[in-house]
């Protein structure tokens, strides 16, 4: 039987406080509709993050198959998908998978699990269930992002539910693999079970970290403990991303089995394991001044993390916190990356090298803007790009990337890349495709919570590494916001939360 697979996909994590996402924000990242998703998965520089193209080769590999590619929606992080948007969307997906019935044998679907619409908590349950609905008790298997917020409707529709597990993620390509060998799995007759258990702990992102740390020894012991029992077919633990605020937020660990009772008992395990860590999942930032004051006297070069403006978390890369305090005081040979500022990126394009002018960040901010306030420095201009590059090192490795019209600009001691288009600064391919040298540099600034770790690892170990405490979207001290969806009490925020 050559077996026929329906392909979709829906990503992007949303940050409840950011403004909405619209098509533009798609377009600009991935929109692929019928073959153009094969096409793409299966280039050398594909569009698309490292699932589908993973799913692809390992179906490819595994002999004969059809693919019925639908659509595959992806968009960086930010506020929730407008309404409209996500019903075209759906439209799509239910004509693709209307068109499909009765001839589909399974079901892949790439997911974040974060996501938001305007008018939605929940937009992977609901095209979940439109597959369901649909297509009825076909194998059907999701991947999902480790900062996936997991609904029980999410869990229920899903045959085989497959989260990343590294973060920063850097086993996309091997989720997608494994998904296509699950559902190869359920298509051949198996069928799985799904334990799940969701905790009242939101785990401040800086907290969530798989190299080292309490969230790593819970992702281990179920990785030991899976490799153990053949009955287990997958062990996620997701993390979550607090900023979806949603009234299903909290740390959750899913096992799919082919046993019933060995997925829940492994699953009430590893969420006591995860409990028992609760006090350690909390977020240890440096005060900004402190931070300027290391990199004066720091005898080793150092990584700044700005982890509350990170793009990758919904927020716009906007503020200017770090950027002024360092040049305050005078710190010379430091990268900062990278600022979103469309006019002063146009312009600096504009005026090519060599260029002395007044640089004017968020010079159209309203002034009511909460975190992105002017400011103004005499700068010239070193080096300018449009923009296109491919990512060469952790999370956008391979990847074809666009910043729009990108310079970096000399601002005393400081080289501060200015982009027009909004991306979080994981890939050292920001600052080398400019011809900085991170090498040579006493300090790097990323505007990112924690995919750098995977870029700039050649550059900077752990210890090398300053999570900044400044003012910002993606600020990981949660009782700085105004939650409205979220189950309470939560750790960290309510300390009288209790599990079971
Ligand atoms: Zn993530």
């Amino acid at each position: 039987m050559t077996p026929r697979i329906a392909l979709l996909g829906f990503s992007i994590e949303c940050n409840r406080f950011a403004p909405p996402a619209t098509r533009a924000d798609f377009d600009r990242r991935c929109w692929l509709e019928g073959e153009a998703i094969l096409s793409d998965a299966r280039a050398p520089v594909p569009r698309a993050l490292a699932e589908m193209p993973g799913f692809v080769a390992d179906m490819d590999a595994a002999g004969p198959w059809e693919p019925v590619p639908i659509l595959l929606a992806m968009a960086e992080p930010n506020g929730p998908v407008e309404a409209g948007l996500f019903a075209a969307m759906m439209a799509i997906w239910r004509r693709g998978l209307e068109a499909a019935k009765g001839r589909v044998d399974g079901v892949y679907c790439v997911m974040h699990g974060a996501g938001l619409t305007t008018a939605d908590h929940d937009p992977e349950g609901t095209l979940q269930a439109l597959v369901r609905e649909v297509l009825g008790d076909v194998p059907f298997v999701c991947s999902y992002d480790l900062h996936a917020n997991v609904s029980d409707r999410m869990v229920e529709t899903v045959d085989a539910f497959v989260g990343y597990r590294t973060n920063p993620h850097l086993d996309l390509r091997e989720r997608g693999a494994e998904s296509a060998q699950l559902l190869r799995r359920l298509i051949a007759g198996e069928r799985f079970h799904r334990a799940f258990r969701r905790l009242p702990m939101v785990a401040p992102t800086v907290s969530q970290l798989t190299a080292q740390g309490p969230y790593a020894e819970v992702i281990g012991l179920g990785q030991d403990l899976a490799a153990q029992d053949a009955r287990i077919a997958n062990v996620s633990v997701m993390g979550g991303f607090a900023y979806g605020d949603t009234p299903f937020n909290g740390m959750a660990v899913i096992v799919t089995a082919t046993d019933a009772a060995a997925a829940e008992a492994l699953a009430d395990r590893l969420a006591r394991a995860a409990w028992e860590r609760r006090h350690r999942f909390v977020a240890h930032l440096t005060p900004l001044e402190e931070a300027v004051r290391r990199v004066l006297e720091s005898p080793v070069p150092l990584a700044l993390a700005d982890v509350a403006d990170n793009p990758g978390g919904g927020a716009a890369g906007t503020t200017v916190w770090i950027l002024e305090a360092l040049h305050a005081a005078g710190a010379r040979d430091v990268l900062v990356g990278m600022l979103l500022d469309a006019p002063l990126a146009i312009e600096a394009h504009g005026l090519g090298p060599g260029a002395r002018f007044t640089a004017r960040f968020n010079r159209d901010a309203a002034p009511d803007a909460p975190f992105s306030r002017p400011f103004a420095a005499e700068a010239v201009v070193r080096a300018v790009s449009d923009g296109r590059v491919t990512g060469r090192r952790g999370i956008y490795a391979g990847m074809a990337m666009t910043l729009g019209r990108t310079a970096c600009l000399q601002i005393g001691g400081l080289s501060v890349v200015v982009t027009e288009g909004r991306a979080q600064c994981a890939d050292p391919v920001f600052f080398e495709h400019l011809g900085l040298d991170i090498g040579a540099a006493r300090a790097v600034v990323v505007k990112s919570r924690g995919h750098f770790r995977g870029g700039f690892d050649e550059f900077f170990s752990h210890d090398r590494i300053i999570e900044v405490d400044c003012p910002g979207l993606t600020s990981p001290i949660l009782s700085r916001f105004d939650w409205r969806h979220m189950p309470r009490p939560v750790l960290p925020l309510d300390p009288e939360a209790r599990w079971p």
